[in-house]
C-alpha cells in the first residue's frame, strides 16, 4: 500500500528519554497513532518528526537524531527541541488554550494572543523546515492534529514533490464558533496545504468545508469533499480513528491479566457488588463534574444501589503546565470527597479515584473486569477509551454508558446506552435502566459493537488514510 518513503509528523514523540536516578529510560509511548503507525515505521523504516519533550532527548540525540527502537533500531526519530517560551507559546497557549477549547466549542475557556501565535507559526516552521530537509523525493508526509494546523502549506511551499495527509484529531467546530479565532483563515490556509485532510466525523467534515466556503470562498464539492485550492485539489473526508482489537483482545488473555480479572471479579462478586468504571486525562472536555452531579443522583434517586454499585474512577493529570488544568484536578477531588462524604457507609466508599496513568495491561484487565463503563466527555472527537472497553470485553459482561457528543458515539450509540453529558437525572435513569437488562441482552449489546469494531480497527483507519493519499498523490503527477 505504501509507495513512498514515510515521513510521520506528530507533536508527541513515540519515544521519550527521561533522566532518572539510574540513568536514562527510554520510554514508549502508547497512544492510539503510536500503536499503529510505529510498527509500519519498524516494517518499512522512515522518518518520525516530533518535539523533543523528555528531559535526556537532547543528550541521545546528535544533531536531533536518534535511531528507534534504542534496542533494535529500524528508523529515524527526529527531535524537534523547544525553548520554553516555545512551549508556552505554541504548545501550552496557542494549542492548549486556544485551539483546544475552542474547537471543543468551550467558547469562555479560549483564549489567543498574537504573541502566543506568533511563537505557534514559527514553530510550526521549524517543524516543517525539518520535514522538508528530511523527506526523500517524493515522499508521502503524514502529519497530525491541531498543533500543527500550518505545516501542510509550509512543507508544500518549499517542498511541492511531497504528498501530504493531515490527520485532525479533535472536533471541527461550527463556523460561528471557530471564526471567533483571530487567525482562522490562516489555520484554514495552512491545512489546505494537504492533499487528505481528515476528520473523526462526517459533522466535522461539514463544518470544516462550510468555513471553506465561507471565508475563503472558494469551491467545494460537496459530493466527494473536494475543494480546489491554488490549482491543486484536496480531499477532506472523514476517516473515524480506532483501535488495535486483536492486540487489546490479546492483552486480556495473558495468563498475568486473567488472574488479576479473575482475582477482581472475585471480589466484586462475593460482596455482590457492581462495578463501573470510567478513564479519562483531568480535562473539562470530558464531562468530569457533570458526570459527579450525576452519580449523586443515581444514589439519591436510586437508593437500592448503595453499598452496591462502586464507581472508580481513573482521572489521569494531564497538561499541568497549565494552571487552569491543575485547578481542574483539584475541583474533581473536591466534588469526588462530597459526593463520597454523602453516601459512604463504615464499610463502603461509593467513588474510588485511581488519581494517575495505569499501564495498559491492567488498563485493559480493569475494563475486562468492569460491569459497566461511563464516557461522559461534553465534546469529544472520538474517545477511544469507549472503544477500547469494547474491545477488553471478551466475557460479553459489561455495558457502555456513552455521551452523544462523542465522535465513538456515531458507530456505537445503537448499542451503547446514550446520555446527555448535562442532564444528571436523565444519566441516573439511563444507568438504571442499563443495570437493569438480562445478561442476555448485555451480551448482545456488546458483542453487536464489538463485530463492529474488529472490522473498523486503527490499521483500517491507517489504510483509508494512505489508499485516498495514493488516490491524491496519483491525480497530481
Ligand atoms: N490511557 C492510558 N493510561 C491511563 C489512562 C488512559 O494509556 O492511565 C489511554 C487510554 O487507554 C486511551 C487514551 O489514553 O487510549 C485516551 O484517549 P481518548 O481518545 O479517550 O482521549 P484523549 O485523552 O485522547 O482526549
Amino acid at each position: 500500500l505504501i509507495e513512498a518513503p514515510l515521513v510521520v509528523v506528530t507533536n508527541r514523540e513515540p519515544y521519550v528519554d527521561e533522566r532518572s536516578n539510574n540513568g536514562i529510560r527510554t520510554i514508549q509511548k502508547a497512544g492510539g497513532v503510536v500503536s499503529a503507525l510505529d510498527p509500519l515505521l519498524q516494517d518499512i523504516g522512515g522518518h518520525w518528526i516530533a518535539w523533543g519533550s523528555g528531559s535526556a532527548d537532547i543528550e541521545v540525540s546528535p544533531g536531533g537524531k536518534r535511531q528507534v527502537p534504542p534496542e533494535h533500531p529500524r528508523y529515524t526519530l527526529h527531535r524537534i527541541m523547544l525553548n520554553q517560551e516555545e512551549i508556552q507559546g505554541y504548545y501550552a497557549k496557542y494549542s492548549n488554550q486556544g485551539l483546544w477549547p475552542l474547537s471543543h466549542m468551550l467558547i469562555e475557556r479560549a483564549q489567543f494572543s498574537r504573541r502566543a501565535w506568533q511563537i505557534y507559526r514559527n514553530v510550526n516552521q521549524k517543524f516543517a523546515k525539518r520535514v522538508s530537509a528530511v523527506s526523500p523525493e517524493g515522499a508521502w508526509v503524514f502529519s497530525h492534529d491541531y498543533q500543527l494546523s500550518l505545516l501542510p502549506a509550509f512543507v508544500r511551499k518549499s517542498r511541492p514533490d511531497v504528498a501530504i495527509a493531515h490527520f485532525w484529531h479533535i472536533p471541527w467546530p461550527p463556523l460561528t464558533i471557530f471564526r471567533l479565532c483571530p487567525q482562522h483563515q490562516e489555520i484554514l490556509r495552512g491545512l489546505l496545504g494537504a492533499d487528505v485532510l481528515g476528520f473523526q466525523s462526517e459533522l466535522d467534515v461539514d463544518n470544516f468545508l462550510n468555513a471553506v466556503e465561507r471565508t475563503l470562498k472558494v469551491p467545494v464539492d460537496r459530493d466527494t469533499g473536494m475543494v480546489t485550492w491554488q490549482d491543486r485539489h484536496v480531499h477532506v473526508k472523514s476517516f473515524p480513528i480506532s483501535v488495535d482489537f486483536a492486540a487489546i483482545q490479546q492483552l486480556v488473555e495473558t495468563p498475568r491479566i486473567r488472574r488479576w480479572v479473575r482475582g477482581i471479579r472475585r471480589h466484586i462478586e462475593h460482596r455482590d457488588q457492581i462495578l463501573g468504571i470510567s478513564v479519562d486525562r483531568a480535562d473539562y472536555t470530558k464531562g468530569l463534574l457533570p458526570r459527579l452531579d450525576a452519580i449523586k443522583e443515581f444514589y439519591s434517586l436510586y437508593p437500592q444501589y448503595r453499598e452496591r454499585v462502586t464507581y472508580l474512577q481513573v482521572v489521569v493529570p494531564s497538561r499541568t503546565e497549565v494552571a487552569e488544568y491543575r485547578r481542574f484536578y483539584d475541583r474533581v477531588a473536591k466534588k469526588t470527597q462530597e459526593v463520597n462524604q454523602l453516601f459512604a457507609t463504615s464499610s463502603w466508599t461509593p467513588i474510588i479515584t485511581l488519581p494517575h496513568s495505569i499501564d495498559r495491561p491492567r488498563l485493559m484487565g480493569l475494563f475486562r473486569a468492569a460491569d459497566f463503563a461511563v464516557v461522559s466527555s461534553l465534546v469529544d472527537g472520538m474517545n477511544l477509551v469507549a472503544k477500547e472497553f469494547v474491545a477488553a470485553q471478551v466475557d460479553k459482561r459489561g455495558v457502555l454508558l456513552l455521551s452523544e457528543t462523542t465522535g465513538a458515539a456515531n458507530e456505537l450509540e445503537n448499542e451503547a446506552f446514550p446520555i446527555n453529558p448535562l442532564d444528571p437525572e436523565g444519566f441516573a435513569n439511563t444507568l438504571h435502566e442499563a443495570l437493569s437488562i438480562s445478561a442476555d441482552e448485555r451480551a448482545a449489546r456488546i458483542s453487536t459493537m464489538r463485530a463492529h469494531l474488529m472490522k473498523h480497527t486503527i490499521y483500517d483507519w491507517m489504510e483509508d488514510i494512505f489508499l485516498t493519499l495514493k488516490m491524491a498523490a496519483q491525480s497530481y503527477v
